[in-house]
């Protein structure tokens, strides 16, 4: 019907200028946001951001001390947490240790007084692929498998968005990785809102389609995992979202391009890739997009001699590459990858990460190389004066 439609498109859950306060701390400051209904949205931030308080108002655990919050036309806010139509999973699963896994996930049902729960709670059990597993108690499952039942037992209340509070927390790392892709497996299949809060980056940008990255009760940026990770806005995203390296810079603008000084040293980058306003900027490009080159006037120093091939370094500095002159000071093998740590002359290291393409051998710690990259692989923001060095 119409009135389906249109609750249907406007089934998004905003949270509206909503504060909340302990005492004299602030944990969330006018938070302002919208999770388009059906999204797999993350709250991504350090301990202490405010993410677990913002997700306890949505549940309705927590009452906002200013501000709204609403669910399609539904202003939720001063709903008790069972009127909402919003679940939630946390790290410890919660199971009753009592009941059998079936009794577990039938619960939301016979509470609601359903008396014919078989066929819906084996629906449920075999979209977190336990069939066959209703009548074994919570303590014979794996801690995995025990996510999943809570994840079947949230479910099968239909609820129009699904909290996660640091899901698999609690599993190991192996065992994390296949649940980030089940849970994404999963929130496709049902098509629910998932609001899912964490401090693990790996997590967000695996399973999220949107992440807002909290720092201290606000959203610094809100994008695709992509997007966040390509063009950070701050600082404290590019070095929260893997690793970053950050430079000191002046910039001027310079057609297509924004010139920049480093330490004397003339680079480029397409202003496109620019945020900043001002002339005091932070350049940063990330440890994969840095390259290695043997420094002029040196020979190749590869492990069979003197300007043999063999050795990752190549020589020659593409034209119109950022290049900057220093010296490896370290050299970690990672398998698919070697981690160099180089330091140049005003002091600072950055990270270069090389892929282990082939069979030559890596650069030696101690080695002279120049480090460039592509301007438009990097971006600038503005520094604004914080006087922090990268
Ligand atoms: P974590 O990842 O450690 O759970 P978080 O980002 O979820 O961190 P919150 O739990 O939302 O952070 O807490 C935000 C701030 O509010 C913290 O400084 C915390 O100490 C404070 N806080 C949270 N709950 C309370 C409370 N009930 N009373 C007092 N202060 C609180």
């Amino acid at each position: 019907s119409r009135q389906e439609r249109a609750g249907r498109l406007e089934g998004d859950l905003q949270i509206r200028d909503v504060t909340k306060t302990f005492g004299a701390h602030t944990a969330v400051d006018d938070l302002t946001v919208t999770i388009p209904e059906g999204s797999f949205f993350a709250l991504l931030g350090p301990s202490g951001c405010g993410k677990t308080t913002t997700l306890r108002m949505v549940a309705g655990l927590e009452e906002p001390t200013a501000g709204e919050i609403w669910l399609g036309r539904q202003d939720v806010t001063r709903l008790k947490p069972y009127r909402r139509p919003i679940n939630t999973v946390f790290q410890n699963y919660a199971l009753f240790p009592h009941l059998d896994i079936f009794e577990n996930v039938a619960f939301g049902l016979r509470r609601r007084g359903i008396k014919n729960v078989r066929a819906q709670v084996e629906d449920m059990l075999g979209l977190v692929e336990l069939a066959g597993y209703g009548d074994r108690r919570p303590s014979e499952l794996s801690g995995g498998q025990q996510q999943r039942v809570a994840l079947a037992r949230a479910l099968i209340n239909q609820p129009k968005v699904l909290l996660l509070d640091e899901p698999l927390g609690a599993l190991d790392l192996k065992l994390r990785r296949q649940m980030q892709i089940e849970l994404k497996r999963i929130q496709t299949e049902v098509g629910l809102t998932f609001l899912h809060v964490t401090h693990d980056q790996e997590e967000a940008m695996t399973m999220a389609d949107t992440i807002a990255v909290m720092n201290n009760g606000r959203i610094e940026q809100m994008g695709s995992p992509a997007e966040l990770y390509d063009r950070p806005a701050t600082t404290f995203v590019a070095n929260f979202l893997g690793q970053c390296n950050l430079l000191r810079a002046t910039a001027a603008p310079a057609g297509d391009d924004v010139a920049l000084t480093v330490e004397g040293r003339r680079w480029a980058v397409p202003a496109a890739r620019s945020s900043a306003a001002g002339t005091d900027v932070w350049v940063g490009v990330r440890p994969e997009k840095l390259r290695l080159t043997a420094a002029a006037g040196t020979a190749a120093p590869a492990a069979g001699g003197a300007g043999t091939t063999g050795s990752a370094v190549e020589p020659g500095v593409p034209a119109g590459a950022n290049a900057v002159e220093g010296v490896v000071t370290d050299t970690s093998y990672v398998g698919v990858s070697t981690q160099y740590l180089v330091r140049v002359p005003w002091g600072q290291e950055l990270v270069v990460f090389e892929q282990n393409a082939g069979v030559e051998g890596p650069v030696e710690p101690g080695t002279d190389v120049v480090v460039h990259f592509d301007g438009g692989h990097g971006f600038v923001l503005d520094a604004g004066g914080d006087g922090v060095r990268g």
